[in-house]
This record gives C-alpha cells, structure tokens and sequence, in this order.
C-alpha cells in the first residue's frame, strides 16, 4: 500500500546528519506555553509552573510492532504519536509535548522519512504537542521510532491504576476490538495480494475497522467530557494490550476483584459482521485484541448518575473483594476466570 507519489528517492546520505535533522523538523512550531525552547538547542527547556508533569515514553520496531507492507509511513507516524498521547490521556492529564527519536537503515530515501514526519506533524497539530526534540541515527536493519509524551496535570486531576474500589463500576470508552479486526483484515489482503498482485481488495465492508488499526485516535476528549460531568474516575488505564489485561492491570494495582459482563461489551456492527466472517469469537475479539485505544477507568457507584445513558461511556462489570478474583460472567451466566491473553511482545507464542 505505500505507493511513490514521487518517483524521487534522494538518499539520506545526501544529506548527512545535520542536513536530514534541519530538513525533518523544519516545519515544527512551538505553540504551548509550557515550551520555552524547543528544537536546536542541546536540550528542550519546559515550564509548568504549578502543574505536575507526566511522561512516557514508547518504542516501536519495524517487523515487531509495524508491517510497511501494509501500514503507509505517513499513517505510522500518526499513530507513533497518539499511542504515546493515549498513555498521557489515560492519566488524565493533557498531552502537551512529544519528542521524536528515529533509527533508520539507508533502504529508505528521504522522501519516505518526509511522510513518516508528515503524519508525525498531523497528528502534533490534530492534538496541540509540540514537537520539541528527539534523535537521529542510522540502523542496520528497518525504521525504529521511538516517541516521548509529556502532559501536564493539577496533581488533584491524576488518576492512576491503583484507586480502584471494591464496588466502583468499570466503565469503557467508545467500542472494543476494532483495531484488532482491522489487522486482520489487513493481513488477509497482504495474502492475497502476494499470490496475486493484480487483486484489488474490496475493503468497503471494513472501512471502520482498518481506520481504528491504521489511524486510531488517542481520547484526549475524555479528560473535558469528564470534567464537564465532574466526575473524577478512581482509577484508569488506557486499552492498548487488549481490555483483560488491562482490566487485571486495574484489578492487581488497586488489590481488587472484578466482573466483566459479556452482554455488556459494546462492539461495533462492522466488528460483529466480520468476526462472523472470519469465524472468531466476537467476545474473545473485544476482551484480548489490543490496540484499541480507548480509556478503561472505574468510578463510584454513586456518580452512576452522570455517565448514565451518555453514549461516550458503557458500564461493562464492577469491581469485587480481591478474594472473589477477576471473571468474565457470560450470556449463559456462567463464571469465567479473566486471563492476560493480549498481545505481549516477549511471550514465545
Ligand atoms: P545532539 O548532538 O545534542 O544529540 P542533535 O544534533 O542530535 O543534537 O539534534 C539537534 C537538535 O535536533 C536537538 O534539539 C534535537 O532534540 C533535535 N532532533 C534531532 N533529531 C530529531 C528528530 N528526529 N525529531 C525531532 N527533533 C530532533
Ligand atoms: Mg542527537
């Protein structure tokens, strides 16, 4: 899917270094007051005056967490950007600056470099980060990224994994298993395009679950929707290894059981259509495919009242005593034991 819009392929080493740094981040402008220097200086200078800073940082490996053969460079530079804004926002914080380091083999002209930092520079003006340093270096082998997000928080607004109550209710952003769906949709393309290259794949019945694998969004909205409900979660997480193993994330920081009910998982038509399809389990789809991006938080059970019936937001189980453990109540009402069976890049499998 990456196609040369432009035939020219101008080689890094053209350019050197310093040369490829000043052409890369030529376009990035600093626009939150909390950056008093951004690029070009030995490091960037911050202040948040009265506010506490949050940070994280992610590295993604071509051929671990990224095929180019079916994600364009403009899309992975979008979607570098806003899973490490979706880390910040699962704080409860504001994304407020990135920095952006990047190894790459000579196999790519600068030209590719140009979209990758395309979809980098989006996604910064889309969210309002500034994009305020990073590193340049060659690899042997494949495009490695690494991005840092750095929000800013009142420390009374941070909400972390641990706060959980035994009766607070779990409640889920938006709809589950999408991006998952999406990959493998994606997958079956690259397949059938290997065998026959003149294929062209007919992706209309699919366009909402390659849009969440290609171009997820982080929720930075939940941060005003819950200030504008005011409702502070006790705990919260974002969704990025699949929604049990985040749930036992919540569960094991805050010593805390929890029921997840089936019946309550909210999946999109598309997700449910194309687990039909592909003879998958929808339910197994939305709890251990990952990559959906969505926020996962628990709340009092006595602020029920202002999620109720706002389409942002689904309850989907409640927590428990540590001793009654974490499990999955079915449609037939059976109890299942939740396991981490997201996606884990050390497992041998
Ligand atoms: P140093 O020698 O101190 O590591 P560099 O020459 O690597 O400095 O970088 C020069 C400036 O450009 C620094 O401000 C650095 O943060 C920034 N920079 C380097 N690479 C990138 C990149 N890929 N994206 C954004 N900024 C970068
Ligand atoms: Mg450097």
């Amino acid at each position: 899917m990456i196609e040369d819009k432009t035939p020219q392929r101008t080689s890094l080493s053209q350019l050197g270094e310093f040369g490829l740094i000043s052409h890369l981040t030529q376009h990035f402008k600093i626009n939150q007051p909390s950056t008093l220097t951004g690029i070009g200086d030995d490091a960037a200078v911050l202040d948040f005056n009265d506010k506490k800073v949050v940070i994280s940082t992610d590295l993604l490996v071509e051929g671990v967490h990224f095929d180019l053969a079916y994600m364009p460079l403009k899309h992975l530079g979008y979607k570098a950007v806003v899973v490490n804004l979706s880390d910040i926002c699962a704080m409860n914080a504001k994304p407020t600056q990135i920095t952006v380091s990047i190894a790459v083999s000579n196999r790519f002209p600068l030209e590719a470099l140009e979209e990758l930092f395309d979809g980098i520079a989006l996604a910064a003006k889309i969210y309002d980060v500034d994009v305020i340093g990073g590193d340049t270096t060659s690899s042997q082998k494949g495009l490695i990224i690494s991005i840092t997000a750095i929000g800013e928080a009142k420390e009374e607004e941070l909400v972390y994994r641990n706060g959980a109550g035994e009766t607070d209710l779990l409640v889920v952003t938006g709809d589950l298993g999408a991006a998952y769906m999406g990959l493998q949709v994606l997958e079956r393309e690259k397949q059938v395009f290997q065998v026959n290259p003149n294929n062209q794949p007919d992706l209309d019945a699919y366009t909402y679950l390659i849009e969440r694998q290609l171009k997820p969004e982080a929720r930075k909205d939940v941060k005003e929707l819950l200030e504008a409900l005011d409702l502070k979660p006790t705990s919260m997480i974002d969704i990025s290894d699949g929604l049990s193993s985040e749930i036992i994330h919540i569960c094991k920081n805050s010593s805390k059981g929890c029921n997840l009910y089936e019946d309550k998982l909210p999946l999109d038509p598309q997700l449910i259509n194309a687990c039909e399809e592909f003879n998958v389990d929808s339910t197994t789809i939305a709890i251990n495919g990952g990559e959906d991006y969505e926020l996962l938080f628990t709340i009092k059970m006595s602020d029920f009242d202002k999620i109720k019936g706002n389409p942002n937001f689904t309850v989907i189980g409640h927590m428990a005593p540590e001793s009654e453990g974490i499990h999955l109540i079915t449609r037939a009402n059976t109890k299942i034991p939740l396991k981490a069976r997201g996606w884990n890049a050390l497992s041998e499998e």
